[in-house]
Parts: structure tokens; sequence; C-alpha cells
């Protein structure tokens, strides 16, 4: 059985103590019980070198010590509260090493728990999900359809109207397609101008359709005065392998917009290489809408 089980500093000095105090005692009980009586003089030497050596062995143990408890407490705190607390006492020795690796390690887990933490946070500008966001919410959900939006010629916005309208653009139109969408659809922000929506329809008609839905209401809506704002978007039936499914949609998107932006591309059109189905879903934008009237 062992003495002081949880106890690292207590059993390091008391193994210090019997190692280096046995014979001291030993050679004291043997001078208090000799047949030719005590001989004071070297009770009082060894008792002096006991208690002198057993001083002498804390000291020195506890600067030999002080450096792995900083390196435990260290580690500790970390865990506990994430707060990163400098390892003292640093040495050339194994412990100077273990201190370093511990030093690394806290350093490491600290910068990629920044990093998912980052990832994880809702986007900034439009306060959808963000791209590690989402992932991490569609896994937990079943396979259904994948779309992949992007907004159309949208550096013209920013080019014409300046940066800020542009920010304004992408945080009404993040709140209005969000508002054309079910409870169990999901959408993020994907990266600039791209946004990825999942689609609880399994069926990709069916998916289009409610899409469409949503892009009428978007080419109808202000989403700013200065310009109508419309998207162009693939959908894909999910596989469960999120970079191949966005990789599918985005060529999809960018049949979309070959063929003449504002409109929706599903495999099938492409499959039956229907460009011309394509263009049917070019709506009569706001825009075309007037020009017409005016002509
Ligand atoms: P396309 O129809 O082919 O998609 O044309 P586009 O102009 O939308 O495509 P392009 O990739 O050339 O431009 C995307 C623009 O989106 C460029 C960039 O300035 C803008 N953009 C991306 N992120 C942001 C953002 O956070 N805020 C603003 N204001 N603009 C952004
Ligand atoms: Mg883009
Ligand atoms: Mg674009």
């Amino acid at each position: 059985m062992r003495i002081f089980k949880n106890r690292f500093v207590a059993r390091v000095f008391l193994t210090s103590f019997i190692g280096v105090h046995v014979p001291l005692l030993c050679a004291g009980g043997y001078v208090l019980t000799r047949s030719s009586g005590i001989d004071w003089m070297l009770l009082t030497v060894l008792t002096s070198a006991t208690v002198a050596g057993t001083l002498g062995t804390i000291f020195f143990m506890h600067l030999e010590l002080k450096p792995v408890i900083s390196i435990t407490r260290s580690l500790q705190q970390f865990a506990e509260t994430r707060i990163r607390r400098p390892i003292e006492h640093r040495s050339d020795d194994e412990i100077g090493e273990l201190a370093a690796a511990a030093e690394w390690a806290i350093e490491t887990v600290d910068s990629l728990l920044r990093k998912l933490e980052e990832e994880a946070r809702p986007d900034s500008l439009t306060s959808l999900p963000n791209r590690r966001a989402f992932i991490d919410m569609i896994a937990q959900k079943p396979l259904a359809s994948l779309a992949l939006i992007d907004l159309d010629s949208f550096k013209s916005v920013n080019d014409t109207y300046g940066h800020e309208i542009g920010d304004l653009a992408l945080r009404n139109f993040s709140q209005i397609l969000l508002s054309e969408l079910g409870p169990s659809d999901v959408l993020a922000r994907w990266g600039g101008e791209e946004f990825i929506l999942y689609l609880c329809e399994r069926d990709q008609e069916n998916a289009r359709a409610v899409l469409e839905e949503a892009r009428k209401a978007i080419a109808e809506a202000e989403i700013i005065p200065q310009q109508q704002i419309t998207f162009s978007a693939g959908i894909v039936a999910m596989s469960g392998d999120i970079d191949t499914d966005a990789a599918s949609a985005d060529a999809l998107l960018y049949a979309a917009k070959k063929a003449g932006r504002n409109r929706i591309a599903i495999p099938r059109d492409t499959i039956e290489q229907r460009p011309d189905e394509l263009l049917d879903y070019a709506p009569k934008t706001r825009r075309a809408r007037s020009s017409t009237k005016t002509t």
C-alpha cells in the first residue's frame, strides 16, 4: 500500500527523509541503548545532524520540486479556466524540458480552441451561422438538398454605391431570404456574397420550387433602394460529404450564372443539357418589366 497516494510532494519528502535519516536514527537508537551508557555528546551531534539534514533536505527538495509544482498549477489552471499562467523557475534539465513541453501544449491547445471558437461564431455582418457552424448544424440533420447561392453582379453594387451599401444589401438580403424559408431549413453565410442553404426537401424539383419562391421574393423586394438585387443558385441532393456537395452545387451555380443569372440550376438541367430551359427560369425582373414598360 502506498502512503500519501495522492500527494506527490509528500511522497518525495517521505522517501528522502527515510533514505537520508534512517542511518542517523539507527545510530541514535544505538547510542541511547548501548550497555556502556549514553554518550550525550554523540547523541547531541547525531540529533543536530538529523535536524540539519531534515531542514536542508526540505529546503533543497522544495527548490527541486518548485518547477514541477508550477507546471502542474499552470496545466490545472488552464484546464479549469483557460487562463494561461506562466511557468516559473525554468532550468535546462529534464524538468526544464517538461516545462517547455507543457508551455507548448498550453499554447497549442489555446490557439486551436480560439480558432475553433472563431470559426463557430455567427457571421458578424449578417448574424447568420458561418461556414463552420453550418457544417456542425447540418451534421445532425437528415440528408436533404443543399443550395449554393451567390448574389448576381454584386461587385457592381460595391463599385457603384460603396462598400457600406454593399454590406447593407448583404444584411437585408439574408433577412429577407431567411423569412422565405421554413423552420427546418438552415441558411448560412458561406463567404463573401455566397450563402449556403440546407433545404429539408429531398426531391430536387420540390427543392427548386421552394427556392424559386424565395428567388422571386428577393427579385421583387427592395433590398437596397438604389438597385435591384438578384441571386443565382445551384441545388444538389446531399450525399453526406459537404465538400463534394458544395463543389457540385458550385458547378450548377456556375451553369446558372452562365445561362444569364437570376436563376436556379439542378443536376437534371445539366445532365439533360437543357440550357434553354435554364434560360426559361429567367424571371421577368422589376427592371426588365420597367424597361419593357418604358419602351
Ligand atoms: P457574379 O454574378 O458572377 O457572381 O458577379 P459578382 O460581381 O457578384 O462576382 P465577383 O466574385 O466578381 O464579386 C463578388 C463581390 O462581392 C466582390 C466583393 O467586393 C463583394 N463582397 C464580398 N464580400 C463582401 C462583403 O462582406 N461586403 C461587401 N460590401 N461586399 C462584399
Ligand atoms: Mg461569388
Ligand atoms: Mg456574385
